[in-house]
């Protein structure tokens, strides 16, 4: 048998660039692919098999630009190579970003280390028309070049078996840079780094005539010596070798791309505007851009969870009440057509999954019915009750949960989220974040548990607290079934039918807190300038069907994993504590309202009664206090326990069937909850303490000390806007307490921040 060989190959290139694309069409993973840079923040690993007999592993950088330690991104790839030497890089270069992208090339080449380039998306290319010149820019640069696509997976084993042969040979770093008065400088600065036998001497040397922070550092007598070269001149060498580079790019390289002859010429005259470039002046329009986006988010809303198709029920489409048609016996109508008009396709999908799941539930608690006496009747309930109804309540949410996120993956792989990231800066500048904050926070529309680990890209410790603390405020799905079932509750108890409604402006209330939030804490505790954000919007693409199935798989796995586990276990630990009393005896579902759950949930309580789901509701409203407890394990468990409950409290005889907005309702007809109540319950448990795993996450990545302090926040805010909330709603007349209040509260930040800023700028020294 022979011996595997087995080599390293790093991926390296700009942001944007089809790197992780490439990764995972080499590798058969599916890490996260997203049009928006700085997606990938940490390294990863894969393994590529397409090769016999060598045992090739890839790594995806993050996207960098340059070497220069700006960013973490670029230290961590530029580590990556210096200290893990990788057998071969490729660099992965957007082929119709040709000029921009060979930048990093430059630099790259300037290190020991074999390189290979990969043009990407050479259909892009095709498509407009355009071609490189292969051969000859390999010429010039010194290494392999290969046009590939890494989404269309062509001439992907060309460029591994480039990627082999490259490897075998060693390769000695060379500068692009043919001005001689620098040329010079190198020949002097290498052999300092040489005689010391540091790895990559002209590497070293070139970033420490930079001045480079981390050169300083890293070999600070080496630096000395070449700094004594320089003696006396006061050249600002990086700019230099930056225009070095510049101009050898656009001399030797740029020519090298040959454009239709008839594209030639348009660019040659006015610039042009691209279809790409129009459909920006609006969709970036400094006044239309962020009502276009309430608007898209409205439809998507509408599409996934109205039971009002278009309105059309409540247009008076069918005339007097809804016709629906006579079927017979048919329980297919219900699916397609309820009381309140036509199902969206979200409504409808989750009607026929809730419709599946009911139907199995039944089938078995009529299995147990047949073969089970009476002493065995707690076997048939915690299966069918506890177990059954508790797993099923939650899955009822998954497709609403993945068409939601197909559209969000659509809107994000398009490029249009990186423009609303765009037309945020500007906005989140006031509030000292930049532009990019918005994509962890946008993730958390999904899970904040990346969300937060993404929040690694920004520039400061503060920009990096303020979105950590507001990430939960953005609605993850796990806290869409609390959303979605209360709001349905609400519709069908007090007449207001448009779920869709509710659910939406209850996420936009989350976003409305987080800026409010974030404003509050710019304002007082965390006072800091944002360092300058530049983001370059990436170029629209259709969505690709494969990266949109990843971005839905991956939720799908998460989701279920997180059903099977913890939801499975809460559900059959709150059955048990629902049908125990003190004294450990066995207690059906009539007398649970003596178990240890009840009694915990009535201690629980008083503490909610200033937000309407307390001490005001009868006997049986301990179940919110309940729902708010579990939910800290996984947000869908707060519905879940409400349906497991409404079956032992006696409000429903059993939750075969009954869609949860159904089992809502009941409850807030067994409790006497109120809307205010129940809008005050979905407000709480979205912006309260989000599930354990954000908040592990959250303890990991917040710097030292500021973890209390955001539990403490979280509590408070929450219970403050859920309380507010409630009272507005159920007396009116408060709303003259609040609203002034809030207006006079925001006044009053206002004016400390410009006290504030006065007394900084005294100190400053300016004489007053
Ligand atoms: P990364 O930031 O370098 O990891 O880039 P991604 O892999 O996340 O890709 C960025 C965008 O470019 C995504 O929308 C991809 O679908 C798209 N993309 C990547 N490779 C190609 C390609 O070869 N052709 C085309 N047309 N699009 C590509
Ligand atoms: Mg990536």
């Amino acid at each position: 048998m022979s011996e595997e060989k087995k080599i390293t190959v790093a991926l390296a290139g700009n942001p944007n660039c089809g790197k992780t694309t490439l990764f995972n069409s080499l590798t058969g993973a599916t890490a996260y692919v997203g049009n928006w840079p700085g997606v990938t923040v940490e390294k990863r690993s894969g393994v590529y098999k397409g090769k016999k007999g060598v045992r090739i592993e890839v790594i995806d950088l993050p996207g960098i630009y340059s070497l220069s330690p700006y960013t973490s991104e670029e230290v961590v790839s530029r580590n990556y190579i210096l200290d893990e030497h990788p057998d071969v890089v490729i660099n992965v270069v957007d082929a119709t970003n040709l000029e921009r992208n060979l930048y990093l090339t430059t630099q790259l080449l300037e290190m020991d280390v074999p390189v290979v380039v990969a043009l990407n998306m050479e259909d892009l290319l095709k498509k407009e028309g355009a071609s490189i010149d292969e051969e000859k820019l390999s010429k010039i640069l010194g290494v392999p070049v290969i046009g590939i696509s890494a989404l269309k997976q062509n001439n992907l084993s060309g460029l591994m078996e480039k990627a082999y042969e490259a490897s075998k040979e060693k390769r000695l770093g060379k500068s692009v840079v043919n001005d001689s008065s620098l040329t010079e400088i190198f020949a002097k600065a290498v052999p300092i780094y040489q005689k010391r036998e540091i790895a990559n001497p002209l590497f070293h040397a070139i970033k420490a005539l930079e001045n480079d922070e981390i050169e300083i550092k890293a070999n600070a007598e080496a630096y000395n010596e070449v700094n004594a070269l320089k003696e006396g001149d006061e050249r600002d060498y990086e700019a230099d070798l930056a225009d070095a580079r510049y101009l050898y790019i656009s001399r030797e390289c740029a020519p090298l791309m040959k454009r239709k002859a008839s594209e030639e010429k348009k660019t040659d005259k006015a610039p042009r505007l691209t279809l790409s470039d129009k459909v920006d002046k609006v969709l970036t329009n400094k006044w239309a851009g962020i009502p276009i986006f309430i608007v898209i988010l409205l439809v998507i809303f509408h599409l996934v969870f109205s039971e009002d198709f278009l309105y059309l029920q409540a247009m008076g489409a069918f005339g007097e009440g809804i016709v629906v048609p006579d079927l017979g016996d048919s329980a297919w109508t219900g699916f397609f057509i309820g009381e309140s008009g036509l199902a969206s396709p979200g409504v409808l999908i989750m009607n026929l999954l809730n419709g599946f799941t009911g139907w199995l539930q039944g089938l078995v608690a009529e299995g147990f019915a047949a073969i089970a006496t009476p002493e065995y009747e707690w076997v048939s309930s915690l299966v069918c009750d506890g177990v059954l109804g508790g797993i099923f309540a939650v899955l009822g949410f998954l497709p609403q949960i993945l068409l939601l996120f197909l559209f969000f993956s659509i809107l994000e792989d398009s490029g249009y989220m990186a423009r609303v990231a765009f037309l945020l800066d500007r906005i989140f500048r006031r509030f000292g974040l930049s532009g990019r904050a918005f994509l962890p926070m946008i993730m958390g529309f999904g899970c904040s548990v990346p969300a937060i680990m993404n929040t690694r890209t920004l520039g400061t410790d503060n920009e990096k607290i303020q979105t950590i603390r507001v990430i939960p405020f953005f609605s993850c799905g796990a806290k869409l079934p609390i959303l979605t079932a209360v709001s349905g509750g609400i519709a069908i108890m007090f007449g207001m039918p448009y779920v869709d409604l509710i659910t939406l402006s209850m996420y936009l209330l989350g976003m409305i807190v987080a800026l409010v939030s974030v404003l509050a804490m710019h304002m007082t505790t965390r006072r800091e300038k944002v360092p300058p954000f530049i983001m370059e919007l990436p170029a629209y693409h259709l969505p690709q069907p494969r990266a949109l199935m990843i971005h839905l798989y991956d939720k799908m796995k998460h989701f279920l994993k997180k059903a099977f586990t913890i939801i499975f276990a809460t559900t059959v630990l709150i059955w048990l504590l629902q049908h125990l009393s003190w004294n450990w005896t066995y207690l059906s579902d009539e007398g649970s309202s003596s178990s240890i759950l009840a009694s915990f949930g009535q201690f629980m309580q008083p503490l909610f009664t200033p937000l309407g789901f307390g001490a005001q509701l009868n006997s049986l409203g301990w179940v919110f206090a309940v729902a708010v407890v579990t939910g800290l394990m996984a947000k869908e468990n707060a519905i879940g326990t409400l349906g497991t409950l409404a079956v032992s409290i006696g409000a429903l005889a059993s939750i075969e069937g009954v869609g949860d907005d159904m089992v809502l309702a009941t409850m807030i007809q067994a409790t006497g909850l109120t809307a205010g109540g129940a809008i005050a319950f979905i407000i709480f448990n979205m912006l309260t303490i989000p599930c354990f795993a954000a908040v592990a996450t959250a303890k990991s990545e917040l710097p030292k000390g500021s973890f209390k302090w955001t539990i403490i926040f979280w509590l408070v805010v929450s219970y403050i806007v859920a309380m507010a909330f409630y009272l507005m709603i159920d007396y009116v007349w408060t709303i003259a307490i609040f609203v002034p209040l809030f207006v006079l509260g925001l006044v009053g930040l206002f004016l400390y921040d410009r006290y504030k800023t006065k007394k900084e700028n005294a100190e400053c020294g300016s004489p007053s």
